[in-house]
C-alpha cells in the first residue's frame, strides 16, 4: 500500500509539473493581463526604446555573438538546426522547470528555437531591426513595432495579401529587447511571485519576441488582440491557411501545448522562412519537432 501511495504521489507530481509547464501566453505577460499594452504604451519601461526610430543607444555596447544565418538561403532542412551549448543553469526555485537551460548558439538564424529550455544569449540584440510598413493597434513609434529586416518584408507581403482578401490585419506587438523583457518579467515577479509569473510571462532570453522574428497580430479593429477569442475570427482562419506562404507559422498551435509549453495562441506569428514554414505545415509539426527531426544523427566534433 505504501508503494502504491508513493506511485500515486509521483504521478500527481508529474501531472502538476506538466500542467505548470504550459503557460497562458507567449511570454507577453498573458492575454488577460495585456502586458504588451502595459509595457509599451501606458507605462513604458525606462529601458525600452520608446520614441526612437533608430537603433538603441545601447546597441554599441552589446556584443551579439552572431552566427551566419544559414537558413536564409532555404537550407533550413540541413543547416538550420540550432546548435546549443549546455549551461549549468537550473530553475528549482520557480518549480516550473528543472531541466538544463541551453543557450542557443545561432541566435541570428531565422529558424532559431527559443522556448522555455532554449534561451538567447544575454547579449544578443538583432542587428537588422526595422519598422515594418504595416498598421499597428497603436500610433506611437515604439520598440515593439520592430522586426528583423527579412521578417518585416515578409510581414508586409502577408498583410497586403490579407487586406486583398478583405481581412486587414494590424500588428499588436513584435520585437522586445532583452532589457524590456527583463523589466516586464521582474515586474510580474514582484507583483505575483516567481512561480505565478512563470505561468504567464517568459523569462528574459526565453521570449521569441526577443528574436525580432515574432509578432502578435489582430484584425485591424484590434478586437480580441492577443486574446483567446481571436481564434474564432476570420482573420485567424485566414492566417492559419496563408501565413506559411509568407514564411510565418502559428507558433503555438492548438493541441501542442505539451510540446511548445504554451497554450494555443492563434495570434502569435513566428517568421522561419518560406521553405521551413511550408515544411512545418506540411508535416503538421511544431518548430520544436521540426528542429529535433533535423538534428543530424552523427554529431560534429566540438
Ligand atoms: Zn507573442
Amino acid at each position: 500500500m505504501a508503494i502504491l501511495n508513493s506511485r500515486r504521489t509521483t504521478a500527481a507530481a508529474l501531472l502538476l509539473a506538466a500542467f505548470m509547464l504550459v503557460s497562458a501566453a507567449c511570454g507577453d505577460g498573458g492575454s488577460k493581463t495585456q502586458a504588451d499594452t502595459a509595457a509599451g504604451t501606458s507605462t513604458p519601461p525606462a529601458s525600452s526604446n520608446t520614441g526612437s526610430t533608430g537603433t538603441s543607444a545601447d546597441a554599441s555596447k552589446s556584443k551579439p555573438s552572431e552566427t551566419p544565418a544559414a537558413s536564409t538561403n532555404g537550407q533550413n532542412q540541413t543547416s538550420g538546426t540550432p546548435g546549443v551549448k549546455q549551461t549549468a543553469q537550473t530553475d528549482i526555485k520557480s518549480g516550473t522547470k528543472t531541466d538544463d537551460i541551453q543557450v542557443v548558439a545561432n541566435p541570428a538564424d531565422v529558424a532559431v528555437l527559443v522556448n522555455k529550455t532554449n534561451k538567447l544569449p544575454d547579449s544578443y540584440k538583432p542587428q537588422d531591426l526595422v519598422d515594418p510598413n504595416v498598421p499597428f493597434t497603436f500610433k506611437e513609434k515604439l520598440e515593439k513595432r520592430k522586426m528583423r529586416k527579412e521578417a518585416a518584408a515578409a510581414l508586409e507581403k502577408l498583410f497586403q495579401a490579407a487586406k486583398k482578401d478583405n481581412l486587414p490585419l494590424a500588428g499588436v506587438s513584435a520585437y522586445r529587447s532583452h532589457e524590456t523583457q527583463k523589466t516586464v518579467y521582474d515586474r510580474y515577479v514582484k507583483k505575483d511571485g516567481e512561480a505565478a509569473a512563470n505561468k504567464y510571462s517568459a523569462k528574459p532570453g526565453h521570449s521569441e519576441h526577443e528574436t525580432g522574428l515574432a509578432i502578435d497580430v489582430a484584425g485591424s479593429s484590434g478586437k480580441c488582440a492577443a486574446q483567446d477569442c481571436f481564434g474564432a475570427t476570420k482573420e485567424a482562419k485566414w492566417l492559419a491557411e496563408h501565413a506559411a506562404d509568407y514564411g510565418f507559422i502559428i507558433r503555438y498551435p492548438e493541441g501542442k501545448e505539451g510540446i511548445t509549453g504554451y497554450q494555443y495562441e492563434p495570434w502569435h506569428l513566428r517568421y522561419v522562412g518560406v521553405d521551413t514554414a511550408k515544411a512545418i505545415v506540411k508535416q503538421g509539426v511544431t518548430l520544436e519537432e521540426y528542429v529535433k527531426n533535423a538534428v543530424p544523427v552523427t554529431k560534429p566534433k566540438s
